[in-house]
């Protein structure tokens, strides 16, 4: 793309290999390099000469119902890939600390009970789509999944919240390791969680909620 624009295609942050043997090299290259990528070029070209163009993400995914669904897939695939792409890492530590620990426990009874949930919503998505940990606008919170590149963040969500975690639960993200045996990589995906990033993230969200 040659026209100037404020949002970035990030770059991934790590290497391609840096997630074997849970999720493989090749995967990472084309679901990042093509299909992220495309995503992203297909969403500048969306919202090219509207006042989309000077809003922030969030402020798209508020009103998404009154735009055309290239903008609604692409604003969406976008952000999604980036976000899942965050909230992994080489050596996840395998389990949540500190505060997001305790709400974790709080909400769920226990990490591997909200494993279990969050795996579910991963497994029982019909088609394509994603896997969420969400903080409600109560600071509570919830699991849910959203079909095709739909998010949590969009007016559209059945229910809608703050993201703090996401799993990619389209054929592109699992296929050429794992083929048709999707729960295989959801077991997987725990491996390379990146529990500090999504910590982060919680800890930043609490207090916008006490803003409002
Ligand atoms: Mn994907």
């Amino acid at each position: 793309m040659n026209t100037p624009t404020k949002f970035e295609f990030q770059p991934l942050p790590y290497a391609y290999d840096a997630l074997e043997p849970f999720i493989d090299k090749l995967t990472l290259e084309i679901h990042y390099g093509k299909h992220h990528k495309a995503y992203y070029n297909n969403f500048l070209i969306a919202i090219k000469g509207t006042g989309m163009e000077s809003m922030t993400i969030r402020e798209i995914f508020r009103n998404i119902s009154k735009e055309p669904m290239a903008v609604r897939n692409n604003s969406g695939g976008y952000y999604n890939h980036t976000f899942y792409w965050e909230g992994m890492k080489a050596s996840g530590s395998g389990m949540p600390t500190g505060k997001l620990s305790e709400a974790i426990g709080k909400a769920f009874t226990s990490i591997e009970e909200f494993k279990k949930q969050f795996s579910e919503a991963g497994k029982n998505r019909f088609g394509s789509g994603w896997a969420w940990l969400c903080l409600d606008d109560k600071g509570a919170l919830f699991i849910c999944s959203t079909p095709n590149q739909d998010n949590p963040l969009m007016d559209i969500a059945e229910k809608k919240g703050i993201p703090l975690l996401t799993m990619d639960v389209w054929e592109h993200a699992y296929y050429l390791k794992y083929q048709n045996k999707r729960p295989d990589y959801i077991e997987a995906f725990w491996n390379v969680v990146n529990w500090e990033e999504v910590a982060g993230r919680y800890e930043t969200a609490l207090p916008s909620l006490r803003k409002k």
